[in-house]
């Protein structure tokens, strides 16, 4: 099995359930000698039956992949960059790693006789891009695209739809016979927490929990409405997809349909005494006013379209056909949080 952006938190439980159920994966990364993306890789391995062999590939260098694919029936394309801020060019930091590097990794497997299914880690980004796309629906399904998301509005979640409309159509594009070719089956998580196989990930997850305890969000947090799944749900999707035979198409992850407010409030439960866990939902008005000078994601339209906006998720086809049971809001996020606090990233 191949999976790419091995060193990523939610890769680190792919690896992990691969490697304890026997496989041989085979993971890239961009730097295999960087001790922080691979070191709890390496342990994992050594402890598993499974056999873990790194290689060198990044999504911008077309040939990167084969290597690491030869002999591989199953890929996992886990690589893309997950970052909300502090970048200048959305197109070079998000979109074009994310559809250019999908375009060479598939490219790669049309060269790869071997390969039969290709599990993408889509987004629900790629379902949506604002909470006000619901309109009149009762809740999101893989039936839905994300067509509000551009370079200029929701980078990230544009990223993510183009890169999965990207393969879907190298799919769609294969020629030979049915058996030369791979099917594609799309895991779309909506925010994924939970504890970490590396707690040094630098995962946009890990930023977003930390604000509710390092003082950032003291003031409050906007009523945002988001969905939130488990990683361990989102790793064991992952496996489904790629050995149940009849999985097929696009699979939202969501374990719970939330939104700020009401995590800060389970956060609260456990944590607040001991943090500065946001006790109040800022109005809108504030958010649209001051926002933007606070965060760059808070930007005005982004405000109007989801704030004190509802969100909500259809998960039915990830429970009945990848027959996923996603565990509390509450041990999710404590757990994490408590990762967090055990890996000394608050100050007291
Ligand atoms: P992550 O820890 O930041 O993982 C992203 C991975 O992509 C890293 O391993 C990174 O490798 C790799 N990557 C980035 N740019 C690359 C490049 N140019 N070449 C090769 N590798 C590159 O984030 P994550 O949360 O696990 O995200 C993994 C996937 O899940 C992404 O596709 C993301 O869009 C998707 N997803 C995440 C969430 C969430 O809430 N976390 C929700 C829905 C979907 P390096 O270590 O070399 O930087």
């Amino acid at each position: 099995v191949m999976v790419t952006g091995a060193s990523g938190y939610i890769a680190g439980w792919i690896v992990k359930d691969l490697l304890e159920a026997g496989h041989t994966v085979h993971a890239t990364v961009r730097n295999p000698d960087k001790a922080k993306s691979v070191d709890h890789l390496k342990r994992l391995a050594e402890s598993a039956p499974g056999t873990l062999k790194l290689f060198k590939a990044d999504l911008l260098d077309a040939d990167s992949f084969d290597a690491p694919m030869q002999g591989c029936d199953i890929l996992m394309h886990t690589a893309s960059p997950f970052v909300l801020d502090g970048f200048t060019d959305a197109h070079e930091a998000l979109v074009r790693p994310a559809v250019e590097g999908t375009r060479n990794v598939l490219n790669a497997a049309n060269r790869c006789d071997t390969l039969k299914r290709v599990v993408l880690t889509s987004s629900v980004a790629s379902v949506y891009g604002d909470a006000t796309d619901m309109k009149g629906k009762s809740a999101f399904t893989e039936a839905d695209w994300n067509s509000t998301s551009s370079v200029n509005h929701n980078p990230y979640q544009y990223s993510k739809v183009a890169a999965e409309r990207e393969a879907w159509k190298i799919h769609d594009a294969q020629g030979g016979d049915a058996a030369s070719r791979w099917d594609l089956v799309t895991i779309n998580p909506s925010l994924v927490v939970g504890p970490g196989i590396n707690p040094n990930a630098t995962s946009e997850s890990f930023d977003i929990l930390r604000q509710f305890g390092d003082g950032t969000a003291k003031p409050g947090v906007p009523d945002v409405g988001i969905g939130v799944v488990d990683v361990r749900e989102v790793a064991e999707a992952h496996l489904r997809a790629a050995y149940l035979p009849e999985a097929n198409g696009r699979y939202i992850l969501s374990g719970h349909d939330t939104d700020f407010p009401e995590m800060a409030a389970v956060l609260r439960r456990r944590f607040g005494k001991k943090y500065p866990i946001p006790k109040r939902t800022l109005p809108k008005a504030a958010v649209w006013l001051f926002g933007p000078l606070v965060n760059k994601t808070l930007s005005r339209k982004f405000v109007s379209r989801n704030v004190n906006h509802p969100w909500r998720a259809d998960n039915s086809r990830s429970r009945e056909q990848l027959g996923i049971q996603y565990r509390s809001l509450e041990e999710s996020l404590n757990e994490f949080f408590q990762q967090l606090v055990d890996s000394g990233q608050f100050k007291k």
